[in-house]
């Protein structure tokens, strides 16, 4: 019943914001802190599966307080952006691999999936809607944000009867500069993001609210990011908060890329299998090999591990500079952004928008309406 794509829109315009104000608020967009025209919503329920898929005016969701989301957590939620190319065209990243990790992730917590294909009309709905809100500045985007929700009024204890997937969008500025400011990284060794059998591989929400702990004392010790380690031996370098890791070799036949193995417990980044495609197409080696943190400060003091970057789909690649745990400190490099950090930048970027052809046919151009 639910794996037929056949979601029909029915479509509501919103009162626009004024172009000019549009136009202001693209210029200094912070992430997430400005919302496009439009979402687009699709209910489930456990007799009649999808119904019910509209584009209408972004607004507040009303939701009971007994609301099966807000006490037992099965949420999910996916993340991905549009580019404006040179020709005016818009694109979306990647989107058909969101659209399977999102189907991986609501299974995990007994969630309905949305077919592939109604995932994807969802979001040229909502980018047909408001293409002009995707930013042409060079280095912006248009982040879209799919997520759903159970939305059962009831407060027993098992997997909810209703669910509510919504899209909303949000244009994003840079999440990188011309050069990067690398991170410090802070290693969580009190606490960990995920255990084998657990969630750590899907993007549920619960994973976020479990982790901030860490990310505060990260705050605490001037660090910008938490790296994990294995729940187990609290030895092996999993990923950092919201995105993959990468460190770079030096061996004799030049530079050599490693992260850290899908044990499982990490989440597999739409950008992590893009670097890992681009890493062989610009002719590094790459080993999805563990790396423990004790191998990363050797191999960091000895010249071993010359670069590491963090990769994920909000702010690209971002150069790790220092690493910082309750015992001890490092530096990765010269603690700047390295040549093969910022080869792997450019190359991923020059597809995103358009500046060179798209190899791997990563991206899928979308019909829209108006000039941004
Ligand atoms: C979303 C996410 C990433 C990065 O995935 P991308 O698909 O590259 O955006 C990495 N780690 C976690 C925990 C995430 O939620």
């Amino acid at each position: 019943m639910t794996d037929v794509a056949a979601l029909e829109f029915a479509w509501e315009r919103a009162e626009p914001i004024p172009a000019e104000r549009r136009q202001e608020l693209l210029a200094l967009p912070g992430f997430g802190d400005t919302y496009s025209d439009h979402m687009v919503t699709v209910r489930w329920q456990a007799e009649l599966g999808w119904h019910d898929a509209r584009v209408g005016p972004l607004a507040p969701l009303s939701l009971h307080p007994a609301t099966m989301a807000f006490h037992y957590g099965q949420t999910v939620f996916e993340g991905l952006k549009a580019f404006w190319r040179p020709n005016g065209q818009r694109a979306l990243f990647r989107p058909a691999d969101h659209a399977r990790r999102f189907n991986r992730s609501a299974p995990r917590m007994a969630m309905p999936t949305l077919p592939e294909e109604d995932f994807l009309a969802a979001l040229e709905a909502l980018l047909r809607a408001d293409g002009t809100w995707v930013p042409r500045a060079r280095g912006h985007s248009f982040y879209l944000r799919p997520f759903l929700i159970a939305t059962e009024t009831h407060l027993s204890n098992r997997p909810a009867e209703e669910y509510l997937f919504a899209l909303i969008g949000s244009p994003a500025r840079p999440a990188f500069a011309a050069e990067p400011k690398p991170m410090r990284l802070w290693a969580a060794t009190e606490y960990i993001r995920a255990a084998p059998g657990g969630t750590g591989a899907v993007k549920c929400g619960g994973n976020y609210g479990g982790s901030y702990i860490a990310q505060q004392q990260a705050a605490a010790n001037d660090c910008d990011q938490v790296v994990w380690l294995d729940a187990r031996e609290r030895r092996y370098i999993e990923e950092a908060g919201g995105s993959n890791l990468f460190f770079v070799e030096s061996t004799t036949d030049g530079p050599r890329l490693r992260t850290p193995p899908l044990s499982g417990t990490l989440l597999a980044g739409v950008t992590r299998d893009s670097i890992l495609r681009l890493a062989g197409w610009l002719g590094y080696p790459v080993a999805e090999e563990p790396l423990t943190l004790d191998k990363w400060e050797q191999g960091c003091r000895d010249g071993r591990i010359t670069e590491a970057f963090a990769c994920g789909t909000a702010r690209a690649i971002t150069p790790v500079g220092h690493v910082v745990s309750a015992q001890r400190e490092w530096p990765v490099g010269n603690g700047t952004a390295g040549p093969v950090t910022s080869r792997l930048l450019e190359a991923l970027l020059d597809i995103q928008y358009g500046r060179t052809p798209d190899e791997f046919g990563w991206m899928r151009l979308v019909d829209t309406e108006g000039e941004a």
